[in-house]
């Protein structure tokens, strides 16, 4: 397996991370990936999934892990509710594991906006979708194995090792390298899809209260372009497709315009136009947003839950309480218009119920996300700096794989159980061999 290398480069998804890790290792197995920890010496490890993190969460200069080759699907266990317990390679990405999952007629419950991520690399970060009654990925796992800086191969569930098992399903991979995945899966279902401009004042209305857009759908987002009062507005429902009242399929030719023609390619064009002059962002928003037309179809879940994102960006996201949604955007729309910032991408929310995963950006709390966006090509630090003001004010949490510059001792006041965490961490890896820059910074350098 391991071999003399040339100089190898690493960099993630979004371009904000370059490393050149001393070794990279394709372990074909778990018994060969206990040998990758056990083989490394003083050198940290680190797994690497798909790359997707805008953080260095991946990065080393150590030993970079990839677990493509650990990706089957290794038990499926039917429960007498119509779930089941499904245990995976730690690598499978999101998008095979939807196919796998759903050729045995089973779904995952709630998803993201892609399915580029790798299992372990979506649940170590707190990959989340929306639905005010559902939590993310890491919510939906209900067993790891894992290989312990000490090379050991252990079992963790809610009842053996069941503390780290919590430290472990949202870990940043500081606590142990995960080799498999069990995720409690339902029945498939299909989702009606139903996407409609709206102004931003009627969204902000209608989001509270027992009929209000968050509490009335089982799924409910929408995009606010800066320099703009408009919003794209997407409520996905489970239906019955056989119901004769649900909307049909998506046609191809317009799933295609819509999201790989409109949403990537136009998109593509309007964001270098905007990057090579920026002045005319806000009437690029203006005219986009004005673009935007309604539509509705019904598809299996994990098709609508999902869309291809090819115009590359960085993204700051964080989770605040629900109830100061309103006020932090209308403080983001304040800053824009004040500094004449130039945001040609829009602002995305999403919202979560509350979990019991220790470091979830919904523990114990009704949750909204705020995502800000910034294209590839323009600067983001001013923007991203001066939203991460504004979150604080209202205690928000960082999403962990993406950007932001909150370090361990404020992190600390931000989760109630931040001690626990570290204290597990301290017990499996006292001498810090999964631990890199970003870790330091995040959890402190000695856990
Ligand atoms: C275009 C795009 C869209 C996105 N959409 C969403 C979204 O809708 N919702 C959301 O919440 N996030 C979203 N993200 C963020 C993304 O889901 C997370 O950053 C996720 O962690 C990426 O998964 P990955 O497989 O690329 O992991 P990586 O970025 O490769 O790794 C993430 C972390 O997991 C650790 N890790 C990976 N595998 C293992 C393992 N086997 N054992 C131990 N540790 C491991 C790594 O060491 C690292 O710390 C998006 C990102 C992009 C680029």
């Amino acid at each position: 397996m391991s071999r003399p290398q040339a100089t190898l480069e690493w960099t993630n998804w979004s371009r904000t991370e370059r490393t050149s890790p001393e070794r990279f290792e394709r372990p074909p197995d778990v018994e060969s990936l206990v040998r990758v920890v056990t083989g490394a010496g003083a050198s940290p490890v680190r797994v690497v999934g798909a790359g997707h993190s805008f953080t260095g969460a991946a990065a080393t200069d150590g030993v970079l892990v990839s677990l493509d080759a650990i990706a089957d699907v290794q038990h499926v266990e039917p429960r007498p509710d119509g779930t089941a317990h499904v245990t995976v390679g730690a690598g499978i990405r999101l998008g095979a594991l939807n196919r796998a999952l759903a050729a045995r007629g089973l779904a995952m419950r709630n998803l993201g906006d892609i399915d580029r991520q790798s299992i372990a690399g979506a649940i170590s970060t707190g990959t989340h979708g929306t639905g005010a009654r559902l939590g993310g990925l890491a919510t939906q796992v209900v067993g790891l194995r894992l290989v312990t800086a000490a090379g050991e191969v252990v079992d963790v569930d809610a009842d053996r090792h069941g503390d780290l098992f919590q430290a472990a399903r949202l870990g940043l991979g500081a606590v142990g390298l995960i080799a498999a995945v069990t995720l409690e899966v339902v029945p498939a279902f299909s989702l009606e899809a139903v996407e409609e401009p709206w102004p931003l004042d009627r969204v902000l209305d209608a989001l509270d209260g027992p009929d209000g857009l968050v509490e009335s759908n089982d799924h409910v987002e929408f995009y606010w372009f800066p320099h703009t009062r408009r919003t794209l507005t997407k409520r996905n429902n489970r239906v019955d497709p056989r119901d004769p009242g649900v909307a049909p399929p998506l046609g191809r030719v317009r799933g295609w315009v819509d999201d790989e023609l409109l949403s990537n390619t136009v998109f593509e064009a309007t964001n270098r136009l905007t990057a090579a002059a920026r002045g005319l962002t806000p009437v690029v928003n203006q005219v986009a947003a004005r673009a935007l037309s309604a539509r509705r179809f019904t598809a299996p879940s994990y098709e609508v839950f999902v869309t291809p994102r090819r115009v590359r960006f960085r993204e700051m996201e964080y989770a605040i309480p629900r109830a100061a949604l309103v006020d932090v955007l209308a403080e983001i729309d304040r800053w824009i218009e004040r500094t004449r910032e130039h945001v040609p991408f829009p602002v995305e929310v999403r919202f979560a119920a509350p979990d019991d995963v220790w470091l979830s950006t919904a523990y114990a709390r009704e949750s909204a996300y705020v995502a800000v966006h910034q294209y590839l090509r323009l600067p983001y630090r001013r923007y991203f700096s001066a939203v991460e003001r504004i979150m604080a004010e209202v205690d928000g949490r960082p999403h962990w794989g993406k950007l932001h510059w909150l370090e361990a001792e404020r992190l600390a006041a931000l989760y109630p159980r931040f001690t626990d965490f570290l204290a597990v961490r301290s017990a499996q890896d006292p001498e810090g061999r999964f631990a890199n820059p970003y870790t330091d910074r995040v959890f402190g350098p000695r856990g």
